[in-house]
């Protein structure tokens, strides 16, 4: 039992123990004259004490004060305040150290079925950088939660006879359980492992690059308070953006200003191309239900989406080190004529998303790339290829993403 839960028990006796008064001398002096008091301030009887010299009072009239009952509140042996209170906050709200949460004694086949616990233990994971455990851990726990609602809603069913809709969350209940992590892979959360942190990762940033790129470091990557799973995977996501960040950092190290003149060029080409889209579509709109199954059109939509992607994943490069400001008048540009060929021709494209990170970044978009295709040594999307050759240049680029 923690130190605030045996504080809280005192509190919760003490305020359900006969009722307490607070002496209240004013309060006395106003109730009832000409009453004659029994018993005189400062009741030494009621008090069980030693009893003071009272200070007499004259005053016949003193009023009876109301009985006290002796009430002892014992501070745990252990306890030791030396925080001076301040005023205003109550002894609870005083932040003391959170207990770590203790792995070694948790057995997996008690945190099976122990949804608090779980929620505990990725805690604890979280702090040790593994992320995809930690999810797991509170997917799991969660699912716990989301099993005992099902029950509780198949039972209320099955007793107004309800067979059919019983049956249902039966079956809903059978894939939850599904979902449920196995106790192999709770015992493997449950050892000690330490995967890399983002504080570690602050740490290198520090190390490599100075001071303040620590600190801008720390600012552009906070985790959330975690409240649910799905905080858990933005977490993720922060922590990969974290070090592709620091990927970027390392490529750009003592050629950003080639980077820099490059990617002016990509993406001066790539609004050239979208303008030029915007003006060939407007003119095909009128036809556009003849042309709705036209390959050649399709096919040049396809490109021209490809084309914006280059953009995308450039772009979130360039935002994730956030210093490259002069290619700021694309970011409105581009999206603009993007949107205007999408409201022509309705071409959705799936969101950019960083779902993983790999040893390979494209020298056109820096994105990491999974397939590659090598040119002159250097890896690029197919895409990002065929646009550098096809609207740039026959020559490669003088910018390398390899070290
Ligand atoms: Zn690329």
């Amino acid at each position: 039992m923690s130190i605030i839960d045996k504080m809280e028990d005192e509190f919760t006796e003490f305020k359900s123990s006969t009722t307490v008064f607070d002496v209240d001398l004013l309060e006395f002096r106003e109730n009832s004259p000409g009453i004659k008091p029994q018993k005189r301030f400062p009741f030494s009887e009621q008090l069980d004490a030693p009893a003071p010299v009272p200070a007499q009072s004259n005053d016949e009239n003193f009023p009876q004060p109301p009985s006290i009952k002796k009430k002892q509140f014992i501070f745990p042996s252990d306890f030791n305040l030396d925080i001076a209170p301040i005023s205003g906050e109550s002894i609870l709200d005083l932040h003391l150290p959170i207990q770590p949460v203790e792995v070694e004694k948790l057995n997996p086949w008690t945190l099976l079925d122990d949804s608090e616990g779980l929620k505990k233990l990725s805690v604890s994971l979280l702090s040790q950088g593994r992320l995809d455990e930690a999810l797991k851990c509170r997917k799991h726990s969660e699912t716990l939660k989301e099993i005992e609602r099902i029950k509780e809603i198949k039972s209320m069913a099955a007793e107004r006879e309800d067979y059919d809709t019983a049956i249902q969350y039966r079956n809903i209940l059978i894939q939850l359980e599904k979902e449920l992590s196995s106790p192999d892979e709770i015992e493997n959360w449950i050892k000690d492992k330490k995967e890399l942190t983002l504080k570690e990762l602050e740490e290198k940033v520090t190390v490599s690059y100075g001071s303040e790129a620590g600190r801008e470091f720390a600012e552009k990557f906070v985790y959330p308070e975690v409240k649910t799973s799905l905080d858990i995977e933005n977490i993720k996501e922060i922590f990969l953006k974290a070090q592709f960040y620091c990927e970027i950092k390392k490529i750009l190290s003592n050629q950003s200003a080639a980077f820099l003149s490059q990617s002016q060029l990509v993406l001066q080409k790539i609004s050239e191309e979208l303008k030029r889209a915007v003006i060939i579509l407007n003119k095909l709109k009128p036809s556009i239900t003849t042309l709705d199954k036209d390959e050649d059109l399709k096919t040049y939509l396809k490109g021209l989406s490809e084309v914006y992607q280059i953009y995308e994943r450039l772009h979130f490069a360039v935002e994730i080190v956030g210093t490259l400001k002069s290619l700021e008048f694309y970011s409105k540009d581009i999206p603009l004529s993007w949107s205007e060929c999408g409201n022509l021709f309705n071409y959705d494209i799936p969101k950019l998303r960083l779902s993983k990170l790999s040893d390979k970044f494209c020298t056109v978009c820096l994105f990491p790339i999974s397939q590659s295709v090598m040119l002159s040594g250097s890896n690029y999307h197919s895409a990002c290829a065929n646009f550098w050759v096809n609207r740039i240049s026959t020559d490669p680029p003088r910018f390398r993403t390899f070290l």
